[in-house]
């Protein structure tokens, strides 16, 4: 049995809260149709991507990120902002954005050395961190596209608060038809000072 998994630095919940909050007025100016919504317990930031990965596999690849995460100190993250991948024009991925020292840079990329000791190939695309709120639909067309940037243009989404990463987290993901499940499975903490 393989398990879908990824690593991820998680949202405090009176965060993910806030973001629900602010991005209210952006969902109800949308068709439910167009924009698949994340749900808000869902949010988080995505360090590295696994894929299918077996039980014991991932429970080597914990072992090491245990020792990785163990060698960084916590950082704060500031969120607030809006936007879209590749951009609004086109959007594909709504984000909310995020302001970190170059710490969380260090995380990634000890994140992704770890991995690509025990064989995960490297991501190729440069690290863009972002919190994914809403995938756009495969099929929308031109004009949704129009009615899409128009919406997220208009919306306001403000600081929404810091968050202090004391920890990685390896989930896995089950995809299911009403929206991929998480399911929280290690937790490596990092160094406090
Ligand atoms: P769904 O695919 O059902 O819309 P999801 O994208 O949240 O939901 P997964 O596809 O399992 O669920 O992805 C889990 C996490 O890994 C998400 O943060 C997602 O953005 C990220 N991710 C998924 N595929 C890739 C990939 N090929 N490269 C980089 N990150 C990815
Ligand atoms: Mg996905």
């Amino acid at each position: 049995m393989m398990l879908r998994s990824f690593i991820a630095v998680e949202i405090p919940s009176e965060i993910q809260a806030a973001i629900a909050l602010s991005i209210a007025p952006l969902k109800n100016a949308l068709p439910k149709s167009l924009i698949r919504w994340v749900a808000p317990q869902n949010v988080h930031l995505t360090l590295k991507f696994l894929g299918d990965v077996s039980p014991a596999n991932l429970e080597q690849l914990a072992g090491a990120l245990k020792v990785e995460a163990a060698s960084h100190e916590f950082f704060p993250i500031s969120l607030g902002g809006l936007g879209a991948f590749p951009s609004t024009r086109r959007a594909r991925v709504v984000w909310i954005g995020l302001e970190a020292p170059p710490a969380l840079d260090a995380l990634r990329r000890g994140v992704e050395a770890t991995a690509a000791q025990l064989g995960y190939p490297a991501e190729e695309r440069p690290f863009s961190p972002h919190l994914t709120i809403g995938r756009v639909g495969q099929n929308v067309s031109a004009s949704d596209l129009v009615r899409i940037r128009t919406a997220l243009e208009a919306a306001r989404v403000g600081p929404l608060g810091q968050i202090r990463v004391g920890a990685v987290h390896i989930f896995k993901s089950d995809l299911q038809p009403g929206g991929s499940v998480y399911t929280h499975l290690y937790a490596l903490s990092m160094k406090s000072i």
